[in-house]
């Protein structure tokens, strides 16, 4: 299946949409007049906004799973903050852009149903975004049962290395079949990425959601124990699918994640564009049960519980760890 055009199309809307969202930030998040919500807000809207323009102009037959709703749009921004996407959106498209254009961009390939499905996260990470930490665009194609293209673009990949280099942005991508690679944010050269090697589960990496709020505590230490690691074992809070990008390229071993609310299930926007990467790196994805992910049931995970993401070698041994804690029932 050749799915270069659709790579490079994805490759830069999620370009063009996180630089949006950098704007914004340099632009709105001013730390003497700190109002959280509001800056996220923007950002979640034009980001979408652009790339449901994108989508539209590029296929116009596939459906879209995407976080935000134009109804939520209308009813939860005030009139100077829809005028403020009006004119980023404006800006990044080069033409005017009407509030109803906006709304039809924000819920395009809704309730559409299609072989190809987009699965797009304006932002995900919002808390990031917010705290100026990890943040991505992420945009993955879903063709019949399984996504087979995924982007993450992200503003803040390198921002907590020791030796950060210039850009500290990165592009990370994947086609099914053909490799996950990483680019500059900012343009240059790609480079083939690839999972550890590491197989001691006590001295892997661990990475987890840096809101302590979206990972059951217990889980974690419980299935930590499990694996004999001790109080001193790497492990890293990173928000948003930056995670997946990190695990795929060698910059993290593993990803855990089960939320504390039993009735929160996963949203498969969160999840889709890593898996592709993350696979593709010769990374491994599976629930807590060991389980593939069913990515089939609508925009929840309904059918699976948690996610266990590793670099392979270290994904058998994890899954017995949490067979033994008893989290991988129910
Ligand atoms: P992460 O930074 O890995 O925690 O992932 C960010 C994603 O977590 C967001 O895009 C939300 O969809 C999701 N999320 C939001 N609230 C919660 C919550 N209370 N528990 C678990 N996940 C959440
Ligand atoms: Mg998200």
């Amino acid at each position: 299946m050749n799915l270069t055009y659709e790579l490079e199309t994805a490759k830069t809307i999620a370009r063009v949409a996180a630089g949006i969202c950098q704007n914004i930030q340099q632009e709105l998040v001013d730390p003497s007049q700190k109002d959280g919500r509001e800056p996220v807000t923007i950002a979640d809207y034009a980001s979408q906004a652009i790339i449901g323009n994108a989508l539209a102009e590029n296929f116009p037959d596939d459906a879209v799973l995407s976080e935000e709703r134009s109804e939520e749009f209308m009813l939860l921004l005030n009139d100077r903050q829809r005028a403020l996407v009006q004119r980023f959106v404006t800006d990044a498209v080069g033409g005017y852009v009407f509030e109803e254009q906006v709304c039809a961009w924000l819920d395009f390939g809704k309730q559409k149903r299609a072989e190809r499905t987009w699965i797009v996260d304006p932002i995900d990470g919002t808390k990031g975004f917010l705290a100026g930490r990890h943040y991505c665009v992420a945009i993955a194609l879903m063709i019949g049962t399984e996504p087979v293209l995924g982007v993450l673009a992200s503003p803040g990949l390198f921002c907590d290395e020791p030796e950060p280099p210039d850009d500290l942005g990165a592009l990370t991508y994947a086609q099914r079949g053909s490799g996950a690679y990483r680019e500059p944010l900012a343009g240059g050269w790609r480079e083939p990425i690839q999972v550890s090697t590491v197989t001691d589960p006590r001295e892997a990496l661990l990475l987890t959601s840096f809101e302590a709020g979206h990972t059951d505590q217990n889980f974690l230490e419980q299935v930590s124990r499990a694996l004999g690691r001790g109080p001193d074992a790497p492990q890293r809070g990173v928000d948003s699918q930056d995670k997946y990008a990190l695990v795929a390229s060698g910059m993290g071993d593993m990803y855990l994640r089960v939320v504390p609310d039993p009735r929160f299930q996963e949203k498969l926007w969160d999840h889709a564009a890593g898996y592709v990467i993350v696979t593709e790196a010769g990374g491994r994805m599976t629930d807590v049960a060991g389980r593939p992910i069913d990515w089939t049931a609508g925009t929840r995970m309904v059918n699976n519980r948690g996610v266990v993401v590793t670099n392979r070698y270290l994904h058998d041994v994890v899954l017995e760890a949490i067979a033994l804690t008893g989290w991988a029932e129910g």
